[in-house]
């Protein structure tokens, strides 16, 4: 056989393999993956339930999408090594998973030009009680925790179902669990994807009072991406199926996955 022979079979059997791993669409090659880290060191309240179903969820994300790996930072050791600037040279994106709290990243300034450069962040519910100390934390993320009340059914509105994060949810769904209020947030400066236009009814003197309440919401950072879902105090909201497809979604936008819709701020309330 000569060797234009030989090239073209090879040729052929790389295109057979490259189309069935298209065709089931999760055997994207290893080299390809991207890598996460998962962050669920606390220096104030910890969320225990939430940060193992969380653990528990995210694996089997990972596994069954076969788009991402995963490392897993949990204390105080992990994150001085494995989120110094060096550290992160490995990853594309970090996820705040309830983390609470000064977290003691070596140098936040370096973490933040790494996210700006074009990595991907995603924050779920505690991650906005993280570096209340840090005004260029809480702006990169988005929103800062003020309070929560009661835990309580709420009923939010989507306001991008474009977005992977909200395509699969109803136009209005339901959910109970423990729902915050944020301060130095801006809807001006946020890429909006799911609120309340009442207080939830947590026992808070204001409970069921027309407002504007943001929930969930993504944003540019840079050129990375920032997605944040206030959702996700209670485990059995974390494992439950739509809550577990609201993830895989946020994480595969802001790793760039799915590159639609782009971040943009400030789209009027719906
Ligand atoms: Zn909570």
């Amino acid at each position: 056989m000569n060797g234009v022979w030989l090239m073209l079979i090879l040729g052929s059997a790389v295109m057979l393999v490259s189309a069935s791993a298209d065709a089931q669409g999760k055997t994207t090659p290893a080299r390809a993956k991207k890598r996460l880290l998962v962050v669920s060191h606390t220096a104030g309240f910890r969320h225990e339930e939430a940060i193992r179903s969380f653990e528990k969820v995210i694996n089997e994300l990972a596994e069954k999408s076969g788009q991402f790996t995963l490392e897993f930072c949990r204390n105080a050791d992990d994150v001085k090594t494995m989120m110094s600037p060096d550290g992160l040279k490995k990853y594309d994106g970090v996820i705040f998973s309830n983390t609470t709290g000064d977290l003691g990243i070596p140098d936040l300034q370096a973490f933040l030009d790494w996210v700006k450069s074009g990595k991907a962040v995603i924050g779920l519910h505690a991650a906005a009680d993280t570096y209340h100390n840090e005004p260029r934390f809480i702006e990169m993320i988005g929103g800062e925790f003020l309070t929560h009340g009661a835990q309580c059914e709420v009923e939010v509105i989507v306001e991008d179902p474009s977005h992977p994060a909200m395509a699969h949810l109803a136009p209005r769904f339901r959910v109970f669990d423990e729902i915050y209020e944020y301060k130095n947030i801006d809807r001006a400066k946020l890429h909006v994807l799911g609120s309340m236009d009442k207080h939830p009814n947590d026992g808070h003197p204001q409970a069921g009072q027309p407002g504007d309440y943001l929930l969930i919401w993504c944003k540019p950072y840079g050129k990375g991406r920032v997605f944040y879902t206030g959702l996700g105090h209670r485990g059995d909201v974390i494992e439950s199926e739509w809550y577990k497809q609201h993830m895989l979604g946020g994480i595969r936008w802001a790793l760039g996955i799915i590159k639609k819709p782009e971040p943009r701020i400030g789209q009027p309330k719906k």
